[in-house]
């Protein structure tokens, strides 16, 4: 007899184990079934842990290196490559054991397999040896995340032509890499192996990096990446790329139908992801999917057939960690009857680059899409105290107000802190605050945060320190 869960989930991501904790903390017998041999999903074992591992010890390493400037000599800096990768995969394996303990902890079933349907109420495990076990279960979540997606007919090897998982792991420092794609993740790795000392080059379809961000930030953000020595290769389509023994030409054309050839001893291929539903059997169950193969849900993660859910990557929206986090508890909630909720008009958005980029609500863009009057507060790094007493004052923080109600409708901030500093304008925001709010709220100095009130003073202007 094959054992019974009131829960189960498949996949062990941000949004399949928060979700089976959850479900185990509402009381229902749950089981996690994660096919990686690793909990933690993308974001820990091959997404934000890692990423954000080399970012910080590559900004260290491009720190260091440029104390002396600064008064600080320290000799001569060496990059011990191997040490660092070492120190990066430490940090994943403490936090995917972290996940395995939490797990066991709140009486989750863990399971090392691929999960698929073999019914609706019936899954399928099969582990890494081939043997087979079936669990009964009365909810299913599916939870399996997103892969990263190539151009049409470019093969990723991960050591020449590599995806995100590639260049996490490169084993040494390449001479010149092409980025192809300037979203959030390929500038991260850019900026990694630019700091480390490769000459990157991002190649961009579009006229802008990072689609989807306020176009002021966006244009500001590329500016200071390239005064960081990224050079932009923009509005140019990859046609293909030839591989040779020492690395790749990639081909592109411009615009103007101009041919371009990029060489280089490594190509980061960072264009997107796609949802993962490979090898569950959702046809045999009929779950549908959308337009873009993402699995259709309702707003409570219903999918079209009845007991089976869906959150993260695997269904539509941003393809961010704590969006599927949010996602995992919400389902919960609603499996037990209440009433889980995600607001998707205050999920950040944060590039850990330096300065770092951070984004919620809405762009001005889609305020005048939208046909919104707003408001404008702005306020720069360079008249904030603290960012200029430790010569980190790049960038700005943007507030964008209903002109009428004064009520916060987004915030973007390109520097020093970003990611931190966006939290306050959220909370601000599920409070439906007034940028009046924040800016009668004591901030303490000195402070980057104190940059935030500014720029909302500066919504009525009346900043102080510009
Ligand atoms: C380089 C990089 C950097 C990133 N940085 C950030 C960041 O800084 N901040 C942020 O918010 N997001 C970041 N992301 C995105 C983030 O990793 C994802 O949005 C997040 O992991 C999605 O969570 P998820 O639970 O939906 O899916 P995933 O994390 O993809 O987890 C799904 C899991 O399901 C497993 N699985 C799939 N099919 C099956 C099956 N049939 N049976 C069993 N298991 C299965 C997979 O092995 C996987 O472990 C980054 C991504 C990348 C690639």
């Amino acid at each position: 007899m094959s054992e019974k869960f009131q829960a189960v989930v498949i996949g062990g991501g941000p949004g399949g184990y928060v979700s089976a904790i959850r479900l185990a903390q509402l009381g229902l017998k749950t089981a996690c079934i994660e096919s990686r041999g690793a909990l933690g999903g993308t974001c820990l074992n091959v997404g934000c842990i890692p990423s954000k591992s080399l970012l910080n010890l590559s900004e260290e390493f491009h720190k260091v290196k440029n104390l002396s400037s600064k008064g600080i000599e320290v000799g001569d800096v060496k990059l011990d490559l191997q040490k660092m990768m070492k120190n990066k995969d430490k940090a994943v394996t403490v936090l995917t054991k972290g996940v395995e303990f939490l797990l066991k902890k709140n009486k989750v079933s863990y399971f090392k397999g691929i999960g698929s349907f073999k019914s609706k109420n019936e899954i399928l495990i099969k582990d890494e040896k081939g043997s087979e076990n079936i669990i009964q279960s009365e909810k299913t979540i599916i939870a399996t995340g997103s892969v990263p997606v190539s151009l049409p007919g470019i093969d990723i090897d991960e050591k020449i032509i590599v995806s995100s998982t590639g260049a996490l792991k490169l084993e040494k420092v390449p001479s010149k890499m092409v980025v192809v794609g300037g979203g959030y993740i390929g500038l991260e790795m850019g900026s990694v192996w630019s700091r480390l000392g490769a000459e990157v080059h991002v190649v961009e379809f579009l006229d802008h990096i990072t689609p989807g961000m306020d176009k002021e930030i966006s244009n500001e953000f590329m500016k200071i990446l390239k005064k960081q020595g990224m050079q932009f290769h923009m509005q140019n389509k990859v046609e293909s790329i030839n591989k040779s023994n020492s690395g790749a030409t990639v081909i592109t054309t411009d615009k103007d139908g101009n041919k371009n050839e990029f060489d280089c001893e490594v190509v980061l291929i960072s264009v997107g992801r796609k949802p993962n539903t490979q090898g569950l059997n959702l046809e045999s169950v009929g779950v549908e999917l959308d337009e873009r193969k993402r699995v259709k849900v309702d707003h409570a993660y219903k999918t079209n057939v009845q007991d089976i859910y869906a959150i993260g990557d695997v269904i539509a929206g941003p393809m961010l960690a704590h969006k599927a986090e949010d996602e995992g508890i919400a389902v919960a909630e609603n499996i037990v009857g209440q009433s889980g909720h995600v607001n998707y008009d205050t999920i950040p958005g944060v590039v850990y680059t330096a300065p770092e980029v951070a984004s919620i609500g809405k762009t001005e863009e889609q305020l005048k899409e939208l046909n919104i009057e707003y408001k404008i507060g702005k306020f720069s790094f360079m008249a904030n105290s603290r960012a200029k007493a430790i010569d980190d004052a790049e960038g700005f923080v943007k507030i964008l107000a209903d002109k009428n109600t004064d009520k916060v409708l987004g915030a973007h901030i390109i520097g020093p802190h970003a990611g931190e500093l966006i939290a306050e304008i959220g909370v601000a925001m599920e409070f439906g605050a007034s940028s009046e709010d924040i800016a009668r709220t004591c901030h303490a100095h000195p402070t980057f945060s104190e940059a935030v009130k500014e720029a909302a003073l500066s919504v009525d202007k009346r900043a102080i320190h510009s």
